[in-house]
C-alpha cells in the first residue's frame, strides 16, 4: 500500500482505456494486467475506432494465425510458388528480427500498423530471444512465426544490402511507393480515424503490443519497488553516446549537469556545505540513470553524497546495469535493456539522448514529454536551451514543423520524426 498507483475502474485501469482485451491468462503474462499499477493514467485516450479495429484484428489473427487451416494453405501456396485460386482471405506480413532492441520495437510497431492498414496478419520472426522478452499480444493464436516456415533460412540475407530491401528498390526504380506510411494518400483517412492525435501512434500501439515477459517483469518490478517506488519524484536520464572511443567523457557529464540543473530537473548542490541537517520531511528524488557505462551515474551519486542540496531535497542515484558495450546475442543483455527502457518509461520526468531509439521507446510507452540531450559533436556539447513554442506534425511529410524561441528571436525549423514515437507535439530541446 502507498507504493503503487491505485486506479478505481477496471476499464481505465487494468485494460488501459479499452486498449487491451479482457480474458488473457494472467499467470502466463503478469505484466499485461498489472502494468497500470506502476503508471499514472495516460493523458492520451485511444480512439474508439482504434479499439474496435484492434478487436477485429484479434479475430483475424485467430482465424489466420499459425497452424490454422488458412495458414497451412498459404504455406502450400508459398511452397508451390503458384497462386491457388479462391484460397483464403488471409494475407500476411512477416517481421524479421534485426538490430538493437529499441530499433526492433519501433520497426515491429510500424509493421503492426501496416498490418492494420492493409488487413494483414502479423507474424514475428522469433530470432534468438523475441519469445524470451515479450508476451504474446493477441488472444488464442501466437504471433510467432513457426520455426518451420519455408523461407526462414533466407532471413539473414534480407538486410540493407539485399536487392529486395525497400530502400534499394526505390533507388533502382523497382518501386515508387514511399517508405513512409503517412505519405501514402490511401491511408490518410484511416490513419486519422485511428489516431486523431497523430503523435500518439507509438504510445498506443506500444502499450498494446509490448508486454514484458515474466522474467523481464521480475527485473522491472523488483527494481522499481526497491529503488523508485518510495520517492516523491522519479527522474529518468538515458545516456547514449554515439562515439567510437570509450567514455565516459567530461563534456557529456558537463552537458548533463548543466542541462538538468538549469531546468531545475535536479537540485543544485551547496559547495560550501552550509546546510547541515536536512529537514525531517525532506523530499526524496530518485534518479534512474541508464547507460552502457557506470561513470556518469557514479559522478552524480558522489555529488549528492558529498554535498547537500540547496533545496534541502535528498537525491538517490541508481543505475541498474552497465553492460559496457552493445551486445546482440546474449539473452540477459537484452532482458536488461528491455527492463531499463521500461523503467525509464515509469519515471515522472525524462531526459533522453538525441538519435536513440532506446530513449524513444521509453518516452513513447510512458507518454512522456522528454527533455532531449543534444548530440555531442567534436567533443562539445550544446548546453543552452531553446524552448519550442509551437510544433505540429505535417501529415504529408512526417516532419515536425517547429518554432523555437531564444532571446526574443524566433526560428522556424523542420525535424524529421524518424519514428512515430514522439508523444507530444511540443518538445524541449537542448542546443546551442
Ligand atoms: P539505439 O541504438 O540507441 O537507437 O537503441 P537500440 O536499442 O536499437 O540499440 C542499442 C542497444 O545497445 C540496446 O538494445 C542495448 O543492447 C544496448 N544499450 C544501449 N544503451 C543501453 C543502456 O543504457 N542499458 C542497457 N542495458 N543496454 C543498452
Amino acid at each position: 500500500g502507498g507504493v503503487l498507483f491505485q486506479h478505481a475502474d477496471k476499464y481505465n485501469g487494468k485494460l488501459l482505456g479499452g486498449l487491451l482485451a479482457d480474458g488473457f491468462d494472467e499467470t502466463a503474462c503478469a505484466s499485461r494486467y498489472s502494468s497500470f499499477l506502476y503508471r499514472k493514467i495516460s493523458l492520451h485516450k485511444p480512439s474508439s475506432y482504434l479499439i474496435s479495429r484492434l478487436r477485429s484484428y484479434e479475430d483475424l489473427h485467430k482465424r489466420c494465425g499459425p497452424n490454422t487451416q488458412s495458414y497451412n494453405k498459404a504455406l502450400e501456396q508459398l511452397k508451390s510458388g503458384k497462386k491457388i485460386m479462391g484460397l483464403t482471405d488471409c494475407n500476411y506480413i512477416v517481421w524479421i528480427s534485426f538490430s538493437g532492441l529499441g530499433n526492433r520495437i519501433l520497426s515491429l510497431a510500424s509493421t503492426f500498423l501496416y498490418a492494420l492498414l492493409t488487413n494483414r496478419v502479423l507474424l514475428v520472426d522469433q530470432g534468438k530471444d523475441m519469445a524470451d522478452l515479450f508476451c504474446e499480444p493477441f488472444p488464442d493464436k501466437s504471433w510467432l512465426l513457426p520455426r518451420d516456415f519455408p523461407l526462414i533460412d533466407q532471413f539473414d540475407s534480407l538486410n540493407q544490402n539485399s536487392p529486395n530491401c525497400h530502400g534499394n528498390m526505390l533507388k533502382n526504380n523497382i518501386t515508387t511507393m514511399s517508405p513512409s506510411l503517412f505519405l501514402i494518400p490511401s491511408f490518410e483517412t484511416e490513419l486519422s480515424k485511428l489516431f486523431p492525435e497523430k503523435a500518439t501512434v507509438f504510445h498506443h500501439l506500444g502499450r498494446y503490443l509490448f508486454h514484458p515477459s515474466n522474467h523481464v517483469w521480475g527485473l522491472i518490478t523488483r527494481y522499481y519497488r526497491t529503488y523508485l517506488a518510495k520517492a516523491d519524484e522519479r527522474i529518468g536520464i538515458q545516456i547514449r553516446i554515439f562515439d567510437s572511443r570509450r567514455g565516459p567523457f567530461k563534456h557529456v557529464m558537463d552537458q548533463i549537469l548543466s542541462c538538468t540543473l538549469k531546468e531545475k530537473l535536479l537540485p543544485a548542490v551547496d559547495m560550501q556545505d552550509s546546510v547541515v541537517n536536512p529537514s525531517e520531511n525532506a523530499k526524496l528524488k530518485a534518479v534512474l540513470v541508464t547507460s552502457l557505462l557506470s561513470g556518469y551515474s557514479e559522478d552524480l551519486r558522489n555529488m549528492y553524497w558529498e554535498h547537500p542540496t540547496m533545496t534541502g531535497e535528498v537525491v538517490g542515484v541508481y543505475q541498474p546495469s552497465h553492460e559496457e558495450f552493445q551486445q546482440t546475442e546474449k539473452q540477459m543483455h537484452n532482458r536488461k535493456a528491455w527492463a531499463e527502457m521500461y523503467l525509464l518509461s515509469l519515471t515522472d520526468v525524462l531526459v533522453t539522448s538525441a538519435w536513440s531509439t532506446f530513449g524513444y521507446v521509453a518516452q513513447g510507452l510512458g507518454g512522456l514529454r522528454p527533455w532531449i540531450l543534444y548530440k555531442t559533436e567534436n567533443d562539445t556539447a550544446r548546453v543552452r536551451l531553446y524552448q519550442l513554442v509551437k510544433g505540429e506534425v505535417d501529415p504529408h511529410s512526417e516532419l515536425l514543423l517547429v518554432t523555437f524561441q531564444f532571446s526574443g528571436h524566433s526560428i522556424d525549423a523542420q525535424i524529421s520524426l524518424l519514428s512515430t514515437s514522439l508523444t507530444n507535439s511540443v518538445l524541449d530541446i537542448f542546443f546551442e
